[in-house]
């Protein structure tokens, strides 16, 4: 058994693991006790990532597509890279440098976006180089830098333990950031004294640790800052002789927010009045106030403005530079930071350095050995495909993310993606959408099986490690970018800049070299300070030992002045406005256990029981305004498409708005998931796209016929199989379920009995087809039943016309019960289940698979957390579980 410690690929809370392996094969992970992220805990996606160390749905080895209507072949690297260096030189020579574009990805180690940049901007001479944190981060850098100067996250984690006011705005940190989050429980189970405001539109699991929650308004944070604002002014809650020595711009904010009067913010953010005093209060009258924030603020066409009027907060109360305070944004992804970090997006240079400055060009032209670098910004995401669209960007080559599932209006994504002359797909998985697209597929290795760095939201540098080799013939990021280059400045007969690396130490080491003298100084760090000492936080100068853990402490921030600056911003509504036609403000953001467009974690089936299949969340009184009852299937559409989910009264919404999970799309469902229905406007500092608001219609749609196929074993080969056939649905979803054996579970509604031979495909797609199955028709109800059976267990059942039986036969085949309980029941024209079959709903608790059902009984005998957790054991390993077990202990009689 070989142990490696290397740090989780989800998200940006960073946290250290153990990988256990034999060298060859990954076969379980922990946390790591001494990483200073999460000192040993992990949550249900990060204690679950050896699950997911598989190689079904993984690119094994390069394929090319030479003609746009052809098929992709196997080729070796050398052929897949020369005809992509070939085509680049000839659109480049023939079109200019800004005729290609890269669109990477904050899932990529420091080290590959460093190539990559250094491919864009120093070889070919684009800016068009950017990157899916575009569409997660870029709004707080714009925030940072046009307050703080920088964008530099000033805290630490550290800094929840000490804080004696939590403000939690557009985070759902329970979910997004769980280890976070239990830091927070833990600060308040020590100090509960300490004061949480939590500010969203939805009421999620985060909320419920809140002693204020704000369910403000869709996009009226802007509003409900200045609003806090004009109370600490009128309450002597600011902090003027911080402001007058570290701070600029505040008399015109002050004539600002004069109009945000408690009543009038009450009005624009839908809370009352009396609660945005009291969260006034409580912030500017603590010690120490502390901000913590995401996508709520960022993913909006004013998150810039969001942000910096978040920050105004602390600034006027001097609550930023000391323990326990400051604005903290918590990065979305496991290296949107390392991304920021080496200028690897269209309008920033490497180590913090600004495009539009002459300066700062020079200077990495001369690091890199070339003679310019570009001046003009390059196409930020929704800017490149639709340049792409338009025939302006000709190539693009596309590495670790799938923005036909992630960027918004999905339709449109496509629409540029069919008609480039080039896309080059390099990603470890294909099971992802934009894979259809490739004409050259790039296989990459994955976590586990590749060496870096990531920085995570504390501005803390990890090891990442290789356990194993990748699979087939996948290699590096960084190290297919380089060789890509090399080949690319040959055929461009050009001599530099060198991409002659043979390890990612040397990326590194150059990358470390841009960053002396810059506010991310980290020329004291090297791989084997990271492991001596182990995961270090910027800047760590020369000399330094160990990094800074807070910055602006001495209140001199990176401005021409040294002074922060107040951001006087106004607020303004969202961007597509409700009406009669489209009345619902529709909301996105994720899953507890599923990570992005689920290319990993929909591999590992017990990440699904939390949620099997997507829900469209809405409030009771709209349900039932439009008759709706749980389950039923609806139309949501927009301006831009249309979807067909079912629907669930939700008391986490407010009426006129309905929530939809990011993470399904294509793969997992019939339509293209929430981008289907989202919009392209953008925040025209920080170009980050709106993902938290559309104008949205929700419509019953009649569906009487319905089918569930289930099927053990093989899940992804099979997953993929049925993928092609959701479309001919009305509705279809397919997702897996179990905790032991993995179960495959498609479901599926039609306006009538469908074709024959479209059962006849998933029969063949699920390998139900064979001779030997149990079949039971009876035609004038319309119930079909059939099940494989083998080696008297139960392999696979098809259910059409009646299938509540689903629930409980998914569990008895995830059990692996017996079959001979069953054939009664299989050949009976009622569907009596047989003793034995329970139905267990929603599971809650992943790590020791205990069912709301169950733990809801326990709570109607009386029980609380405590004798849950002795009895059950739900919520005693990675504690995800625990904010949601809370509520049902609190609201019994709600479930
Ligand atoms: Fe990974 Fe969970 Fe930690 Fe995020 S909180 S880094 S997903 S283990």
């Amino acid at each position: 058994m070989k142990e490696t410690p290397s740090t989780c690929c989800y998200c940006g809370t960073g946290c250290g693991v153990i990988i256990e392996s034999d060298g060859h094969a990954i076969s379980g992970v922990r946390g790591d006790p001494a990483h200073p992220a999460n000192f040993g805990r992990l949550c249900t996606k990060g204690s679950t990532l050896h699950l997911s160390a598989r190689h079904d749905a993984r690119a094994l080895h390069p394929e090319l597509r030479q003609q746009r209507d052809g098929v992709r072949r196997r080729v070796k690297w050398k052929e897949a890279l020369d005809f992509v260096a070939q085509r680049f030189a000839a659109l480049i020579e023939r079109y200019g440098p800004d005729s290609v574009a890269f669109y990477i990805s904050g899932q990529l180690l420091t080290e590959d976006y460093y190539v990559f940049n250094k491919l864009a901007k120093g070889l070919i001479g684009t800016n068009n180089i950017d990157t899916n944190s575009r569409l997660c981060m870029s709004s707080a850098v714009a925030g940072y830098k046009a307050t703080l100067g920088a964008d530099a996250p000033p805290c630490c984690y550290e800094d929840i333990a000490q804080a004696q006011c939590l403000f939690i705005v557009g985070s759902n940190t329970a979910y997004a950031h769980p280890i976070v989050f239990r830091r927070i429980e833990e600060a308040r189970a020590k100090n509960p004294q300490m004061r949480i405001i939590v500010a969203d539109p939805r009421r999620t699991d985060t909320a419920s640790i809140a002693d204020i929650f704000l369910p403000i308004l869709p996009g009226s944070d802007v509003a409900l800052f200045h609003g806090m604002l004009h109370v600490m002014l009128w309450e002597g809650l600011c902090d003027p002789d911080y402001i007058a020595r570290h701070t600029e711009g505040f008399d015109a904010l002050k004539e600002t927010v004069r109009e945000y009067t408690p009543q009038a913010v009450a009005t624009i953010c839908g809370v009352p009045a009396a609660d945005i005093v009291t969260a006034a209060k409580w912030f500017g009258g603590s010690g120490a106030s502390l901000s913590l924030y995401c996508q709520g603020l960022n993913q909006s066409v004013h998150g810039t403005d969001k942000n910096a009027a978040l920050i105004n907060l602390h600034l006027a109360t001097g609550m930023i530079g000391k323990p326990g305070a400051g604005p903290f944004s918590l990065t979305g992804q496991p290296n949107a930071m390392g991304g920021r970090e080496v200028g690897g997006m269209a309008n920033l240079l490497s180590a913090h350095r600004d495009l539009a400055n002459p300066i700062h060009r020079a200077e990495v032209a001369k690091m890199w050995g070339v003679p310019e670098v570009p001046a003009m910004p390059g196409k930020t995401a929704v800017e490149m495909f639709e340049a792409v669209r338009r025939g302006e960007i000709k190539a693009l080559w596309i590495a670790c993310t799938n923005p036909v599932h992630s960027l918004p209006d999905a339709g449109s994504v496509r629409a540029a993606l069919s008609v480039a002359e080039l896309v080059v797909v390099q990603d470890a998985y294909r099971n992802i959408d934009t894979a259809d697209y490739a004409d050259v597929l790039l296989p990459a290795t994955s976590w586990g099986e590749k060496e870096g760095t990531v920085t995570n939201s504390e501005r803390r540098i990890s090891r990442v490690r290789r356990a194993v080799a990748g699979p087939g013939s996948s290699r590096a990021d960084w190290d297919i970018a380089a060789d890509f280059a090399r080949r690319l400045a040959r055929y461009l007969g050009k001599a530099e800049p060198s991409f002659a690396y043979q390890m990612p130490e040397q990326i590194f080491n150059e990358h470390r070299a841009t960053t002396v003298g810059r506010d991310l100084d980290i020329g004291g760090l090297s791989y084997a300070l990271l492991e001596q000492r182990g995961p270090q936080q910027w800047p760590f100068p020369m000399g330094a030992t160990v990094g800074r853990q807070r910055l602006y402490e001495d209140g001199v921030f990176p401005t021409p002045s040294a002074r922060a600056r107040f951001a006087n911003v106004a607020y303004l509504p969202v961007a597509e406005a409700t009406d009669a036609r489209y009345p619902l403000h529709f909301n996105t953001g994720r899953l507890r256990d599923q990570w992005h467009g689920m290319s990993r974690t929909g591999t590992v089936a017990r990440l699904y029981s939390h949620d099997e299949e997507p829900i469209l969340e809405m409030h009771a009184d709209d349900m039932a305004r439009r008759r709706l009852v749980d389950g039923d299937v609806v139309r949501v559409s927009s301006r831009r498409g249309e979807l067909a989910v079912r629907v669930a009264a939700s008391a986490q919404m407010r009426p006129g708005q309905v929530f939809l999970a990011m993470h399904w799309g294509s793969r997992t469902m019939n339509g293209a998931g929430a981008n289907a229905l989202t919009i392209t406007a953008f925040d025209a500092v920080s170009r980050q796209p709106e993902l938290k608001h559309a104008a949205v219609q929700v419509e019953k749609v009649e569906l009487p016929w319905r089918m569930v196929a289930m099927r053990k074993g093989d899940t992804v080969a099979r997953m993929a199989r049925v993928q092609p056939l959701l479309r001919y649905f009305g509705y279809a979803t397919c997702g897996l379920y179990g905790h032991g054996q993995a179960v495959l579970v498609l479901r599926t509604a039609h306006d009538a009995v469908p074709d024959a031979a479209l059962l006849a495909e998933i029969d063949a797609a699920l390998e139900l087809n064979e001779e030997h199955a149990v079949t039971y028709a009876d035609a004038r109800r319309g119930v079909t039943k059939r099940a494989l059976l083998r080696d008297g267990k139960v392999e696979g059942v098809r259910l059409a016309g009646e299938v509540a039986a689903a629930e409980w036969l998914k569990d008895w085949m995830a059990r692996d019960i017996g079959a001979d309980g069953l054939r009664a029941w299989l050949l009976a024209p009622l569907a009596t289940p047989p003793s034995g079959a329970v139905s267990r709903g929603r599971i809650v608790c992943n790590c020791h698979d205990v069912a709301e059902s169950e733990i809801v009984a326990e709570v109607k005998h009386g029980s609380g957390l405590a004798a849950l957790q002795a009895k059950l054991k739900c919520g005693t390993a990675c504690g995800s579980c625990v904010p949601e077990l809370k509520r049902l202990c609190a609201q019994p009689a709600a479930v």
